[in-house]
């Protein structure tokens, strides 16, 4: 079972490069992140305080999740865009911190590489707790001007406010008790900045070459 963690701040280009790298190995892609955001979705239509921890915890504990390369369902529904609305980043790291909804996630996150033989997961702690034997780690980064300018690329908005949100949200991210996003202490080191996606994918597929090279020769 082969499985590819790739962890790192927002905006630094994992969606894009973990599929990618998935592609070129031939194995699945798991969104991580993209639970999270439904689970904030659904706090956010069931009109849940995001730091009511025991209300936010039954949300994560009995939604239905279903993700399917980038297509992300929530109780049979596609929110594929509607989890990547500001309203959504603004308050999905306030319910990621808490500690049931991250042992609720992980646990699925497990069943579901289990289930598909291995995959490429991305996501915030994938490297440190939730596989720590994967075979390759990547900490995957980017200048903050540049992970803001690409967000702006993508979706538009103010740069100046965009940079702020994603600032805001890697802060909380990194300082949460439970799993805060850090580098696992083997994993590669991959600044994106002023690098193409080619360039970073190849870089990734080529670490994992090599990984399997040396397990196959001892
Ligand atoms: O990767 P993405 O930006 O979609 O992640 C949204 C949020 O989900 C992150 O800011 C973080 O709060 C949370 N997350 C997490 N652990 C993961 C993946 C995402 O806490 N493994």
């Amino acid at each position: 079972m082969t499985v590819i963690a790739i962890d790192g701040p927002a905006g630094a280009g994992k969606s894009t490069v973990a599929r990618r790298v998935a592609e070129q190995i031939g194995i699945p892609y798991l969104d991580t992140g993209a639970m999270y955001r439904c689970v904030a979705l659904q706090a956010l239509r069931k009109q849940i305080d995001p730091q009511d921890i025991s209300r936010v915890a039954e949300i994560a504990e009995t939604i239905e999740i279903t993700l399917n390369g980038t297509h992300v369902g929530l109780n049979g529904e596609d929110v594929s865009s509607l989890i990547r609305t500001p309203e959504v980043a603004s308050i999905v790291s306030l319910i990621a911190a808490h500690s049931p909804v991250r042992d609720a996630l992980r646990l699925q996150q497990r069943q579901w590489v289990k289930h598909m033989n291995g995959g490429v997961i991305e996501g915030r702690d994938i490297g440190t707790v939730v596989f720590p034997e994967a075979e390759v780690k990547v900490f995957l980064t980017a200048s903050p001007h540049e992970r803001a300018q690409r967000r702006v690329n993508q979706d538009g908005g103010d740069l100046e406010q965009v940079a702020a949100a994603i600032a805001e949200r890697d802060r909380i991210d990194s300082t949460r008790e439970d799993s805060p996003l850090r580098p696992a202490e083997d994993s590669i080191l991959v600044d994106s900045t002023g690098k193409t996606i080619d360039q970073v994918v190849a870089e990734i597929v080529e670490t994992f070459h090599r990984s399997q090279g040396e397990l196959s020769h001892g």
